[in-house]
């Protein structure tokens, strides 16, 4: 019969019968980890600010003269007014998405031949936030903000809508819009989190 090598119990030393030498390495890991700084938060009672470049919630930017210079072009063909959403309804995101279906974007063409979009919805259930959308979208209309409590009770709320993220969109350039972009908010706000890095 084969004899299955890995049931074979390690053979333990007489130190480590009589004193539990492993027992205490362990006791060792667990004493030194205890007195560290703690570098988790007590979440939902602590909330800490993400990074400006932080994958959450997504949102559109509306139209409000700071738009590049491709939206000079695409927006020509657009009903769009002031401060209003300034998506074009290109569908580059909705391409680029790895699961396309959780968007529903639809437009309209006006009589005077100008598109106007009617809805822009996500389902963000089926989101995996990696921001293919959008790096696809060609007038910085869709962007991803520092929002990420997103849960809810009800399937219903997880679809964001195009004024909800317009909204959203506001809100985020009037708080985080002159801030670098940077992956952290700033060093003491990195090192609080993490500690401090050596690099090796
Ligand atoms: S973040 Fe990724 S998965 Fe979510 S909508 Fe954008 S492309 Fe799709
Ligand atoms: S890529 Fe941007 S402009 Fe095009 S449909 Fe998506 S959000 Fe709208």
């Amino acid at each position: 019969m084969v004899k299955l090598k890995f049931l074979d119990r390690p053979k333990l030393s007489i130190w480590e019968r009589i004193i539990f030498l492993d027992f205490i390495k362990g006791l060792r890991v667990t004493f030194k980890n205890l007195i560290r700084k703690t570098i988790t938060t007590k979440y939902p009672y602590e909330k800490l600010t993400p990074p400006k470049r932080f994958r959450g919630v997504h949102a559109h930017r509306v139209k409000d003269g700071n738009e590049p210079l491709s939206f000079s072009v695409l927006g020509k063909f657009m009903e769009i007014g002031y401060d209003e959403s300034r998506c074009v309804a290109c569908y580059m995101c909705q391409q680029a998405c790895p699961m396309p279906t959780l968007f529903k974007i639809e437009a309209v063409q006006l009589p005077d031949g100008k598109k106007r979009v009617t809805k822009f919805e996500m389902n963000l259930l089926n989101c995996l936030y990696c921001g293919l959308c959008v790096d696809a979208c060609p007038v910085d209309c869709l962007i991803m903000t520092d929002v990420y409590e997103s849960a809810s009770y009800n399937r219903e709320n997880c679809v964001i809508k195009m004024d909800d993220m317009s909204d959203r969109g506001r809100d985020f350039d009037r708080r985080r819009l002159k801030e670098k972009d940077r992956i952290w908010i700033d060093n003491e706000e990195r090192t609080k989190l993490w500690g401090q890095i050596r690099w090796t």
